[in-house]
Protein backbone atom coordinates (compact mmCIF):
# COMPACT_ATOMS: atom_id res chain seq x y z
CA UNK A 1 0.00 0.00 0.00
CA UNK A 2 1.15 3.36 -0.28
CA UNK A 3 0.32 6.97 0.12
CA UNK A 4 0.80 10.68 -0.91
CA UNK A 5 -0.40 12.21 2.58
CA UNK A 6 2.86 10.89 3.50
CA UNK A 7 6.33 12.86 4.13
CA UNK A 8 9.51 11.31 2.42
CA UNK A 9 10.68 10.80 5.76
CA UNK A 10 7.71 9.05 6.76
CA UNK A 11 8.04 6.46 3.56
CA UNK A 12 11.41 6.24 4.44
CA UNK A 13 10.71 5.33 8.10
CA UNK A 14 7.66 2.86 7.02
CA UNK A 15 9.89 0.88 4.52
CA UNK A 16 12.83 0.85 6.87
CA UNK A 17 10.14 -0.53 9.35
CA UNK A 18 8.87 -2.84 6.91
CA UNK A 19 12.41 -4.29 6.44
CA UNK A 20 12.82 -4.71 9.80
CA UNK A 21 9.72 -6.86 10.68
CA UNK A 22 10.39 -8.91 7.12
CA UNK A 23 13.16 -9.75 8.83
CA UNK A 24 11.64 -11.13 11.51
CA UNK A 25 7.99 -12.40 10.17
CA UNK A 26 5.16 -14.12 11.96
CA UNK A 27 7.58 -16.21 14.20
CA UNK A 28 9.43 -13.30 15.99
CA UNK A 29 10.71 -13.34 19.32
CA UNK A 30 9.16 -10.64 21.08
CA UNK A 31 11.96 -9.42 23.45
CA UNK A 32 14.46 -9.79 20.39
CA UNK A 33 12.73 -7.64 18.02
CA UNK A 34 11.99 -5.31 20.98
CA UNK A 35 15.63 -4.39 21.62
CA UNK A 36 16.64 -4.29 18.01
CA UNK A 37 13.38 -1.68 17.39
CA UNK A 38 14.34 0.01 20.46
CA UNK A 39 17.98 0.35 18.80
CA UNK A 40 17.04 1.70 15.53
CA UNK A 41 15.38 4.49 17.63
CA UNK A 42 11.81 3.12 16.43
CA UNK A 43 10.05 2.63 19.86
CA UNK A 44 10.18 6.21 21.15
CA UNK A 45 9.90 7.83 17.22
CA UNK A 46 6.75 9.97 19.41
CA UNK A 47 8.42 11.28 22.38
CA UNK A 48 10.50 14.25 23.08
CA UNK A 49 13.85 14.55 22.32
CA UNK A 50 15.15 15.92 24.98
CA UNK A 51 14.38 12.86 26.44
CA UNK A 52 15.65 10.49 23.71
CA UNK A 53 12.76 10.67 21.80
CA UNK A 54 12.22 10.93 18.14
CA UNK A 55 10.63 14.29 18.25
CA UNK A 56 7.50 13.17 16.09
CA UNK A 57 4.03 12.29 17.18
CA UNK A 58 1.70 9.79 17.37
CA UNK A 59 1.75 9.29 12.92
CA UNK A 60 5.11 7.91 13.34
CA UNK A 61 4.86 5.87 15.98
CA UNK A 62 1.38 4.23 14.10
CA UNK A 63 3.29 3.92 10.84
CA UNK A 64 6.37 1.74 13.27
CA UNK A 65 3.29 -0.65 15.01
CA UNK A 66 1.11 -0.91 11.49
CA UNK A 67 4.46 -2.24 9.45
CA UNK A 68 5.62 -4.36 12.34
CA UNK A 69 1.94 -5.97 11.99
CA UNK A 70 1.83 -6.04 8.56
CA UNK A 71 5.00 -7.94 8.69
CA UNK A 72 3.47 -10.30 11.12
CA UNK A 73 5.01 -8.92 14.46
CA UNK A 74 3.00 -6.07 15.92
CA UNK A 75 4.50 -4.99 19.46
CA UNK A 76 1.36 -4.60 21.43
CA UNK A 77 3.21 -3.31 24.11
CA UNK A 78 3.75 0.40 21.66
CA UNK A 79 0.04 1.04 22.39
CA UNK A 80 0.81 1.21 25.83
CA UNK A 81 4.29 2.23 26.99
CA UNK A 82 5.15 5.10 24.23
CA UNK A 83 1.93 5.51 23.29
CA UNK A 84 0.14 6.16 26.40
CA UNK A 85 2.34 6.09 29.30
CA UNK A 86 5.22 8.39 27.17
CA UNK A 87 2.32 10.81 25.95
CA UNK A 88 0.82 11.29 29.12
CA UNK A 89 3.93 11.80 31.18
CA UNK A 90 5.42 14.15 28.36
CA UNK A 91 2.84 16.51 28.31
CA UNK A 92 1.61 16.24 31.79
CA UNK A 93 4.29 14.47 33.91
CA UNK A 94 6.71 16.49 36.65
CA UNK A 95 10.12 17.14 35.86
CA UNK A 96 11.49 14.33 37.74
CA UNK A 97 8.88 11.63 36.14
CA UNK A 98 10.06 13.08 32.95
CA UNK A 99 13.75 12.56 33.73
CA UNK A 100 13.11 9.32 35.28
CA UNK A 101 11.13 7.42 32.43
CA UNK A 102 11.23 9.01 29.00
CA UNK A 103 14.64 7.92 28.35
CA UNK A 104 13.88 4.67 29.26
CA UNK A 105 10.66 4.45 27.41
CA UNK A 106 12.12 5.94 24.63
CA UNK A 107 15.19 3.52 24.29
CA UNK A 108 12.99 0.64 25.21
CA UNK A 109 15.01 -0.12 28.61
CA UNK A 110 11.73 0.71 30.23
CA UNK A 111 7.99 -0.98 29.84
CA UNK A 112 4.94 0.77 30.83
CA UNK A 113 1.57 -1.06 30.79
CA UNK A 114 -1.44 0.86 31.49
CA UNK A 115 -4.61 -0.01 33.21
CA UNK A 116 -8.04 1.77 33.02
CA UNK A 117 -10.62 -1.69 33.33
CA UNK A 118 -12.43 -3.02 35.92
CA UNK A 119 -14.00 -6.04 36.77
CA UNK A 120 -17.60 -4.10 37.65
CA UNK A 121 -16.80 -1.18 35.33
CA UNK A 122 -15.77 -2.39 31.63
CA UNK A 123 -17.15 -0.24 29.25
CA UNK A 124 -18.46 2.23 31.81
CA UNK A 125 -14.79 4.36 32.95
CA UNK A 126 -17.08 6.05 34.90
CA UNK A 127 -17.96 3.29 37.08
CA UNK A 128 -14.31 2.84 38.28
CA UNK A 129 -13.72 2.70 42.02
CA UNK A 130 -9.84 1.84 42.44
CA UNK A 131 -9.65 4.77 45.04
CA UNK A 132 -6.06 6.64 46.28
CA UNK A 133 -6.43 7.77 49.65
CA UNK A 134 -3.70 10.20 51.39
CA UNK A 135 -1.29 8.75 54.23
CA UNK A 136 1.10 11.58 55.26
CA UNK A 137 2.58 12.47 52.19
CA UNK A 138 2.19 9.08 50.48
CA UNK A 139 -0.77 7.72 48.76
CA UNK A 140 -2.73 4.28 49.44
CA UNK A 141 -4.23 2.55 46.53
CA UNK A 142 -6.71 0.24 46.70
CA UNK A 143 -8.70 -1.56 43.42
CA UNK A 144 -9.31 -4.06 41.05
CA UNK A 145 -8.42 -3.72 37.56
CA UNK A 146 -8.91 -6.77 34.58
CA UNK A 147 -7.28 -7.59 30.95
CA UNK A 148 -4.47 -5.34 31.37
CA UNK A 149 -1.21 -6.15 29.21
CA UNK A 150 1.79 -6.84 29.92
CA UNK A 151 1.48 -6.20 33.38
CA UNK A 152 4.75 -9.11 33.84
CA UNK A 153 6.77 -7.32 31.29
CA UNK A 154 6.83 -3.94 32.25
CA UNK A 155 8.68 -2.10 34.73
CA UNK A 156 5.97 -0.57 36.29
CA UNK A 157 1.74 0.01 35.33
CA UNK A 158 -0.07 3.23 34.92
CA UNK A 159 -3.12 2.79 36.72
CA UNK A 160 -6.23 5.07 36.67
CA UNK A 161 -7.88 5.85 39.92
CA UNK A 162 -10.14 8.63 41.84
CA UNK A 163 -9.12 10.01 44.86
CA UNK A 164 -11.25 9.39 47.98
CA UNK A 165 -13.33 12.84 48.07
CA UNK A 166 -14.15 12.01 43.93
CA UNK A 167 -15.30 8.57 44.71
CA UNK A 168 -18.59 8.92 43.05
CA UNK A 169 -20.30 10.42 40.74
CA UNK A 170 -18.61 11.78 36.97
CA UNK A 171 -15.44 10.28 37.24
CA UNK A 172 -12.70 12.89 37.81
CA UNK A 173 -9.39 10.14 37.24
CA UNK A 174 -5.68 10.67 38.70
CA UNK A 175 -2.97 8.77 37.43
CA UNK A 176 -0.56 6.72 39.58
CA UNK A 177 2.64 4.95 38.54
CA UNK A 178 2.92 1.49 40.10
CA UNK A 179 6.34 -0.33 40.64
CA UNK A 180 5.89 -4.25 39.03
CA UNK A 181 6.97 -5.26 42.47
CA UNK A 182 5.07 -2.82 44.62
CA UNK A 183 4.16 -4.47 47.87
CA UNK A 184 0.19 -5.23 47.66
CA UNK A 185 0.46 -5.26 43.72
CA UNK A 186 -0.58 -8.62 42.87
CA UNK A 187 -1.40 -10.14 39.53
CA UNK A 188 -3.07 -13.31 38.16
CA UNK A 189 -3.44 -14.17 34.78
CA UNK A 190 -5.93 -14.59 32.81
CA UNK A 191 -6.19 -17.47 30.35
CA UNK A 192 -6.95 -15.78 26.72
CA UNK A 193 -7.70 -17.88 23.92
CA UNK A 194 -5.09 -15.30 22.07
CA UNK A 195 -1.97 -16.59 20.52
CA UNK A 196 0.07 -13.38 21.24
CA UNK A 197 3.21 -12.79 22.78
CA UNK A 198 1.92 -10.40 25.85
CA UNK A 199 -0.40 -11.42 28.35
CA UNK A 200 -3.23 -9.94 29.90
CA UNK A 201 -3.61 -10.09 33.58
CA UNK A 202 -6.13 -9.41 36.59
CA UNK A 203 -4.48 -7.00 39.34
CA UNK A 204 -5.46 -6.74 42.59
CA UNK A 205 -4.24 -3.50 44.48
CA UNK A 206 -4.74 -3.83 48.49
CA UNK A 207 -3.33 -0.67 50.25
CA UNK A 208 -0.31 0.03 47.70
CA UNK A 209 2.02 2.34 49.58
CA UNK A 210 3.13 4.93 46.98
CA UNK A 211 5.34 8.19 47.09
CA UNK A 212 3.87 11.33 46.33
CA UNK A 213 5.73 11.61 43.50
CA UNK A 214 3.72 8.21 41.92
CA UNK A 215 0.98 10.66 40.99
CA UNK A 216 1.16 11.81 37.21
CA UNK A 217 0.86 15.55 36.87
CA UNK A 218 -2.10 17.14 38.74
CA UNK A 219 -4.91 16.25 40.76
CA UNK A 220 -7.19 17.58 39.32
CA UNK A 221 -6.26 17.81 35.36
CA UNK A 222 -8.92 14.90 35.28
CA UNK A 223 -10.11 13.89 32.44
CA UNK A 224 -8.14 15.74 29.80
CA UNK A 225 -5.00 14.37 31.12
CA UNK A 226 -6.44 11.17 30.81
CA UNK A 227 -7.73 11.70 27.17
CA UNK A 228 -4.39 12.85 26.33
CA UNK A 229 -3.34 9.08 26.28
CA UNK A 230 -6.23 7.35 25.46
CA UNK A 231 -6.66 9.51 21.74
CA UNK A 232 -3.31 7.97 20.81
CA UNK A 233 -4.10 4.79 22.59
CA UNK A 234 -7.24 4.25 20.05
CA UNK A 235 -4.96 5.84 17.20
CA UNK A 236 -2.44 3.28 17.66
CA UNK A 237 -5.17 0.27 17.83
CA UNK A 238 -6.30 1.26 14.81
CA UNK A 239 -2.83 0.87 13.67
CA UNK A 240 -2.55 -2.40 15.32
CA UNK A 241 -5.75 -3.78 13.28
CA UNK A 242 -4.45 -2.02 10.00
CA UNK A 243 -1.55 -3.93 10.24
CA UNK A 244 -3.07 -7.22 11.06
CA UNK A 245 -5.28 -7.01 8.26
CA UNK A 246 -2.37 -6.27 5.47
CA UNK A 247 -0.73 -8.98 6.76
CA UNK A 248 -3.88 -11.77 6.56
CA UNK A 249 -4.91 -10.31 2.81
CA UNK A 250 -1.37 -10.45 1.37
CA UNK A 251 -1.64 -14.05 2.31
CA UNK A 252 -4.66 -14.46 0.87
CA UNK A 253 -3.18 -12.73 -2.31
CA UNK A 254 -0.31 -14.75 -2.45
CA UNK A 255 -2.63 -17.90 -2.40
CA UNK A 256 -5.28 -17.30 -4.39
CA UNK A 257 -2.68 -16.19 -7.75
CA UNK A 258 -1.26 -19.58 -7.26
CA UNK A 259 -3.98 -21.75 -6.33
CA UNK A 260 -5.50 -23.79 -9.10
CA UNK A 261 -8.42 -26.48 -8.60
CA UNK A 262 -10.31 -25.92 -12.15
CA UNK A 263 -8.47 -24.20 -15.13
CA UNK A 264 -7.80 -20.54 -13.56
CA UNK A 265 -6.14 -19.52 -10.21
CA UNK A 266 -8.81 -19.60 -7.75
CA UNK A 267 -7.89 -15.68 -7.60
CA UNK A 268 -9.68 -14.99 -10.75
CA UNK A 269 -12.99 -16.30 -9.22
CA UNK A 270 -14.93 -12.95 -8.74
CA UNK A 271 -16.17 -14.47 -5.80
CA UNK A 272 -12.82 -14.61 -4.28
CA UNK A 273 -10.73 -11.40 -5.85
CA UNK A 274 -13.72 -9.35 -4.90
CA UNK A 275 -14.18 -9.73 -1.34
CA UNK A 276 -10.35 -9.13 -1.17
CA UNK A 277 -10.53 -6.22 -3.31
CA UNK A 278 -13.07 -4.78 -0.71
CA UNK A 279 -10.55 -6.00 2.16
CA UNK A 280 -8.25 -3.99 0.46
CA UNK A 281 -10.41 -0.85 0.12
CA UNK A 282 -11.71 -0.60 3.82
CA UNK A 283 -8.26 -1.28 5.32
CA UNK A 284 -6.83 2.13 3.03
CA UNK A 285 -9.73 3.76 4.44
CA UNK A 286 -9.28 3.34 7.72
CA UNK A 287 -5.64 4.41 7.30
CA UNK A 288 -6.52 7.51 5.89
CA UNK A 289 -9.13 8.28 8.57
CA UNK A 290 -6.17 6.75 11.25
CA UNK A 291 -3.89 9.25 9.43
CA UNK A 292 -6.18 12.24 9.73
CA UNK A 293 -6.82 11.61 13.33
CA UNK A 294 -2.53 11.28 13.84
CA UNK A 295 -2.27 14.37 12.32
CA UNK A 296 -4.78 16.18 14.75
CA UNK A 297 -3.77 14.58 17.77
CA UNK A 298 0.04 15.89 16.53
CA UNK A 299 -1.42 19.43 15.53
CA UNK A 300 -2.63 19.83 19.26
CA UNK A 301 -6.47 19.19 18.16
CA UNK A 302 -7.51 17.25 21.41
CA UNK A 303 -11.14 17.35 20.63
CA UNK A 304 -11.01 16.69 16.69
CA UNK A 305 -8.61 14.27 17.27
CA UNK A 306 -11.24 12.52 19.79
CA UNK A 307 -13.84 12.02 17.44
CA UNK A 308 -10.99 11.01 14.38
CA UNK A 309 -9.36 8.25 16.21
CA UNK A 310 -12.83 6.94 17.52
CA UNK A 311 -13.97 6.64 14.18
CA UNK A 312 -10.38 5.42 12.94
CA UNK A 313 -10.57 2.80 15.80
CA UNK A 314 -14.13 1.72 14.53
CA UNK A 315 -13.16 1.50 10.65
CA UNK A 316 -9.95 -0.51 11.44
CA UNK A 317 -11.01 -2.70 13.86
CA UNK A 318 -14.39 -3.64 11.42
CA UNK A 319 -11.52 -4.05 8.57
CA UNK A 320 -9.32 -6.05 10.08
CA UNK A 321 -11.76 -8.48 11.39
CA UNK A 322 -13.54 -8.50 7.56
CA UNK A 323 -10.01 -8.73 6.27
CA UNK A 324 -8.97 -11.62 8.13
CA UNK A 325 -12.23 -13.60 8.55
CA UNK A 326 -11.79 -13.24 4.03
CA UNK A 327 -8.12 -14.25 4.29
CA UNK A 328 -8.92 -17.81 6.20
CA UNK A 329 -11.85 -18.29 3.90
CA UNK A 330 -9.42 -17.86 0.62
CA UNK A 331 -7.14 -20.67 1.92
CA UNK A 332 -9.99 -22.95 2.37
CA UNK A 333 -8.89 -26.18 4.38
CA UNK A 334 -5.33 -24.50 4.99
CA UNK A 335 -6.91 -21.23 6.55
CA UNK A 336 -7.27 -23.30 9.77
CA UNK A 337 -4.29 -24.83 9.71
CA UNK A 338 -0.86 -23.86 12.43
CA UNK A 339 1.41 -23.90 9.27
CA UNK A 340 -0.59 -21.03 6.95
CA UNK A 341 -1.01 -18.95 10.81
CA UNK A 342 -4.11 -17.39 9.50
CA UNK A 343 -6.73 -19.59 12.25
CA UNK A 344 -4.90 -17.94 15.34
CA UNK A 345 -5.70 -14.06 13.53
CA UNK A 346 -9.37 -14.76 13.92
CA UNK A 347 -9.26 -14.26 17.38
CA UNK A 348 -6.47 -12.03 17.31
CA UNK A 349 -8.30 -9.49 15.19
CA UNK A 350 -11.34 -9.11 17.49
CA UNK A 351 -9.15 -7.92 20.05
CA UNK A 352 -9.40 -4.72 17.77
CA UNK A 353 -12.99 -4.59 17.76
CA UNK A 354 -13.55 -4.73 21.51
CA UNK A 355 -10.53 -3.04 22.85
CA UNK A 356 -9.98 -0.39 24.48
CA UNK A 357 -13.22 0.90 23.46
CA UNK A 358 -16.18 -1.49 21.93
CA UNK A 359 -17.36 -1.06 18.62
CA UNK A 360 -20.82 -0.27 20.04
CA UNK A 361 -19.35 2.31 22.49
CA UNK A 362 -17.85 4.45 19.47
CA UNK A 363 -21.24 3.96 17.33
CA UNK A 364 -22.83 5.36 21.26
CA UNK A 365 -20.00 8.31 20.98
CA UNK A 366 -20.80 9.27 17.28
CA UNK A 367 -24.90 9.18 17.92
CA UNK A 368 -24.38 11.51 20.82
CA UNK A 369 -21.29 13.34 20.29
CA UNK A 370 -21.22 13.69 16.41
CA UNK A 371 -24.48 13.61 15.25
CA UNK A 372 -26.72 14.93 18.91
CA UNK A 373 -28.92 12.09 19.13
CA UNK A 374 -30.12 11.18 22.61
CA UNK A 375 -28.83 8.73 24.95
CA UNK A 376 -30.34 5.41 25.95
CA UNK A 377 -28.00 4.77 28.94
C1 LIG B 1 -6.60 -8.69 24.53
C2 LIG B 1 -7.08 -7.55 25.38
C3 LIG B 1 -6.15 -6.67 25.89
C4 LIG B 1 -6.58 -5.63 26.74
N1 LIG B 1 -5.61 -4.80 27.31
C5 LIG B 1 -6.01 -3.84 28.17
C6 LIG B 1 -5.05 -3.02 28.84
O1 LIG B 1 -3.83 -3.16 28.61
N2 LIG B 1 -5.48 -2.09 29.72
C7 LIG B 1 -6.80 -1.91 30.00
O2 LIG B 1 -7.12 -1.05 30.81
N3 LIG B 1 -7.75 -2.68 29.40
C8 LIG B 1 -7.39 -3.64 28.50
N4 LIG B 1 -8.35 -4.42 27.88
C9 LIG B 1 -9.75 -4.28 28.26
C10 LIG B 1 -10.65 -3.68 27.18
O3 LIG B 1 -10.39 -2.30 27.05
C11 LIG B 1 -12.10 -3.98 27.58
O4 LIG B 1 -12.29 -5.37 27.36
C12 LIG B 1 -13.11 -3.16 26.83
O5 LIG B 1 -13.04 -1.81 27.23
C13 LIG B 1 -14.56 -3.67 27.02
O6 LIG B 1 -14.86 -3.83 28.38
P1 LIG B 1 -15.51 -5.20 28.90
O7 LIG B 1 -14.64 -6.31 28.41
O8 LIG B 1 -15.71 -5.10 30.36
O9 LIG B 1 -16.87 -5.33 28.15
P2 LIG B 1 -18.32 -4.79 28.65
O10 LIG B 1 -18.22 -3.35 28.99
O11 LIG B 1 -18.87 -5.73 29.64
O12 LIG B 1 -19.14 -4.91 27.29
C14 LIG B 1 -19.66 -6.15 26.82
C15 LIG B 1 -20.43 -5.91 25.53
O13 LIG B 1 -21.54 -5.01 25.80
C16 LIG B 1 -21.48 -3.91 24.92
N5 LIG B 1 -21.95 -2.69 25.61
C17 LIG B 1 -21.60 -2.24 26.84
N6 LIG B 1 -22.21 -1.08 27.11
C18 LIG B 1 -22.96 -0.77 26.02
C19 LIG B 1 -23.82 0.31 25.68
N7 LIG B 1 -24.03 1.35 26.49
N8 LIG B 1 -24.41 0.28 24.46
C20 LIG B 1 -24.21 -0.76 23.60
N9 LIG B 1 -23.42 -1.80 23.87
C21 LIG B 1 -22.79 -1.81 25.07
C22 LIG B 1 -20.01 -3.78 24.52
O14 LIG B 1 -19.87 -3.11 23.28
C23 LIG B 1 -19.58 -5.24 24.45
O15 LIG B 1 -19.89 -5.77 23.19
C24 LIG B 1 -7.95 -5.46 27.03
C25 LIG B 1 -8.89 -6.35 26.47
C26 LIG B 1 -8.47 -7.38 25.66
C27 LIG B 1 -9.50 -8.33 25.11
Amino acid sequence: MTTHLETDEHRALRSAVAALGNRHGRDFDREQLWSEAAELGYLGVNLPEAYGGGGGGIAELSIVLEELGSAGCPLLMLIVSPAICGTVIARFGTEAQKSEWLPGLANGTLTMAFGITEPDAGSNSHRITTTARKDGADWLLTGRKVFISGVDIADATLIVGRTEDARTGRLKPCLFIVPRDAEGFTRRRIDMELNAAEKQFELTLDDVRLPAGALVGDEDAGLLQLFAGLNPERIMTAAFAIGMGRYALARAVEYARDRTVWNSPIGAHQAIAHPLAQAHIDLELARLMMQKAAHLYDAGDDVGAGEAANMAKYAAGEACVKAVDQAAHTLGGNGLTREFGLASLITAARVSRIAPVSREMILNYVSHQTLGLPKSY
